[in-house]
């Protein structure tokens, strides 16, 4: 998988590759990074990407030329390449699209600043558009770091331990149940006492159960979609 990112800020995003399991994501040619600028590619003197808003508007845009350029300039490079733009008007991104993502071979995140992108731009070249919340973030690149980090540990490999993605939060639209590690007594607090008896079954069973009740308690909303309501 390859993740080109559009931003003004690249400082803002590489760090986040460089420790932990993107980083060794990267060491191991799961994942491939790069960076471009808009500012390259502007055509004025002052390399200006930003402007007033056609019609008046508190605040300004990041205008079409510089941006569309860019992304033809990709584009051209990389046919294949799949366009995502971040952006409050998008459609929720949850984890089935972390996980259909991670099939694509390449992703270019388009990352807004100001108060967002000339939307000629959005309608030439996004295949999808995502918000990461009903809030308004300064740009893009958080945003795209995120769903960048929720798609690369779905990539085969990317995990040391595979197995984890099965039991984790939203398979089967559960959260995953609580979980416990050593002492089993800790500040008068025990474990349950099934997960020291080694029998599996129960054990799964146990889990199983109380993904659901947590579930139920804390997401209502996700419990109500699940099989396990039935
Ligand atoms: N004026 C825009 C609006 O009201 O919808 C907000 C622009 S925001 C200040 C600048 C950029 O941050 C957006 O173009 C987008 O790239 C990104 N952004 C802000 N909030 C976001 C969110 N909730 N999800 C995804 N991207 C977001």
């Amino acid at each position: 998988m390859k993740f080109t990112y559009v931003t003004l800020f690249e400082n803002l995003i590489s760090p986040y590759f460089e420790d932990s399991i993107l980083k060794k994501a990267i060491e191991k040619n799961l994942l491939s990074i790069d960076f471009y600028n808009p500012r390259d590619y502007t055509k004025n003197k002052h390399n200006k990407v930003d402007d007033y808003q056609a019609g008046g508007g508190a605040g300004l845009l990041l205008n079409a030329q510089p941006l569309f350029d860019t992304l033809k300039d990709i584009k051209s490079k990389n046919p294949n390449a799949y366009f995502i733009f971040p952006a409050p008007a998008g459609k929720p991104f949850v984890q089935v699209d972390a996980k259909r993502l991670a099939k694509k071979e390449h992703i270019v995140f388009v990352n807004g600043r100001y108060e967002g992108i000339d939307e000629r731009v959005v309608e030439t070249y996004a295949d999808e558009i995502f918000s990461i919340g009903d809030y308004v973030l300064t740009g893009g690149e958080l945003a795209s770091t995120v769903m960048s980090d929720a798609i690369s540990r779905n990539i085969s490999g990317v995990l040391g331990n595979e197995d984890s993605l099965e039991e984790e939060s939203f398979e089967n639209k559960l959260l995953e149940a609580p979980s416990f590690t050593k002492p089993t007594i800790f500040e008068n607090k025990s474990i349950p006492s099934e997960f020291l008896k080694g029998n599996h079954g129960k054990i799964s069973n146990l889990k199983n159960e109380m993904a659901k009740l947590k579930t139920k308690y804390f997401r209502p909303d996700l419990f109500s979609r699940s099989d396990a309501r039935r």
